[in-house]
């Protein structure tokens, strides 16, 4: 029975293996430790050579296509970073180009170069490292918020023109599907398993031992091996560097924290885009939008955005200023367990707020008609762009085992 750390509350405790289609959770936090997933590799790899044949249909194929008084505009998926880049929101653009395109792909690629050797039982030195990039990229491929910001758009503009769904829109929702598939199907402690380590680092670990954690392969070390490692620390198993915590975690969280309060006021005041249609002018900010869905009867529509674009954001800087306050001022004993869950909750919820900003480079890409029709980002989409990155920053950086580290049991 291997030794298993929790990543969000430190506590090391040794399980079972998962029973069929089950999980082990922490015993102390709830925290999901292991899960049973059946013929992993083989149903991961199948998943992963359907997603990157999807993923090529999706940014070869046009898209969507704007039909404004027989006035039609095609884009591809890259046409709105295109253009936000050519009128100078290169930071957007960037963004935009990182969570719809870049990360996915990437993702994709590294696990096919991954998962075929270990096919093969083999086990190149650079797997590892390469395995470890997956896992870092995983939560900013953001496909499904998107495709999200896509129905919003589709509903802003159905008053105005006609849209046409195109080849690569029915690729990429099913690639939406494939990829959740694939992360599910995915079993990192197999593919971890099968790293050979050296014997001095197989050494057990008994709970109470003086031992180091890595925080991306979970491999548990004990001190007398660690001392073996010189003295840059790095994982013997994923070579990552070895911390007993994230380092200075309290002091980046508030950093990016702060940073993203200065820019969340801003975010909701100006606007986030313009639509100029038939010389009319109209500038909209977050909550007009919202008001917008609102008054056009799409109210589902209208909360799932006002949730994502306004309460998410300012719940995950108070949530999070909580958290820091309470490891800062050691509220030990006060319910450490629901803190954890609080930091779960930021930690997942966060990425959903990012679907304003597709929208916006959603109709940046369709509605470029000339004279009769233009859409312009404007500068509140940049600060809200900051807001939603600072704050899944400033969540990665908080460390929830700071949570657990002086509590003394009930
Ligand atoms: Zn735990
Ligand atoms: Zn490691």
């Amino acid at each position: 029975m291997p030794l298993t750390e929790c990543p969000e509350c430190g506590l090391l405790q040794r399980h079972p293996p998962p029973p069929p289609s089950g999980q082990i959770e922490c015993s102390r936090c709830g925290a999901v430790l292991h899960r049973d997933r059946p013929d992993s590799l083989n149903r991961t790899l199948a998943l992963t050579l359907a997603g990157l044949l999807l993923f090529s249909i999706a940014n070869s194929f046009p898209f969507i296509a704007f039909n404004l008084h027989g006035n039609i505009t095609h884009t591809t998926l890259l046409t709105g970073v295109i253009n936000l880049y050519s009128s100078g929101q290169w930071g957007i653009a960037a963004v935009v180009l990182f969570t719809s395109v870049l990360a996915p792909g990437l993702q994709l690629i590294l696990l096919l170069t991954v998962l075929i050797p270990l096919a093969f039982d083999r086990m190149p030195c650079w797997l590892p490292k390469l395995f470890r990039l997956v896992r870092t990229l995983a939560p900013w491929g953001m496909m499904d918020v998107f495709m999200l910001g896509i129905l919003v758009s589709v509903v802003k503009l159905a008053d105005m023109a006609s849209i046409v769904p195109g080849a690569s829109l029915f690729a990429f929702a099913v690639l939406i599907f494939v990829l959740a598939a694939a992360h599910a199907a995915l079993d990192p402690d197999l593919v971890w398993s099968r790293v050979p380590m050296p014997r001095l680092h197989r050494a057990t670990v008994r709970s109470g031992d003086a031992h180091l954690t890595c925080d991306r392969c979970e491999l548990v070390i004990p001190l007398i091996a660690v001392r073996h490692l010189g003295t840059h620390r790095h994982c013997p198993r994923c070579d990552s560097t070895l911390h007993r915590r994230k380092p200075d975690s309290l002091q980046r969280t508030w950093a990016l924290l702060l940073a993203a309060i200065l820019c969340y006021i801003p975010s909701n005041l100006l606007p986030i885009m313009t639509l100029t249609s038939f010389g009319r002018t109209q500038s909209d900010t977050i909550l007009s939008g919202v008001s917008f869905l609102l008054t056009h009867g799409m109210w589902p529509l209208a909360l799932i955005v006002f949730i994502a674009s306004v309460v998410v954001p300012l719940l995950k800087i108070l949530f999070l200023i909580l958290l820091l306050l309470s490891v800062q001022f050691r509220w030990n004993q006060w319910h450490p367990r629901e803190r954890t869950w609080l930091y779960r909750l930021i930690e997942t919820a966060g990425r959903w707020s990012m679907v304003d900003v597709y929208v916006v480079t959603i109709l940046v890409a369709l509605v470029q008609v000339g004279h009769i029709a233009h859409v312009e980002a404007e500068a509140g989409a940049v600060f809200f762009c900051a807001v939603v990155v600072l704050t899944m920053l400033a969540a990665f950086a908080f460390d929830p085992r700071l949570i657990w580290d002086r509590y003394h049991g009930q």
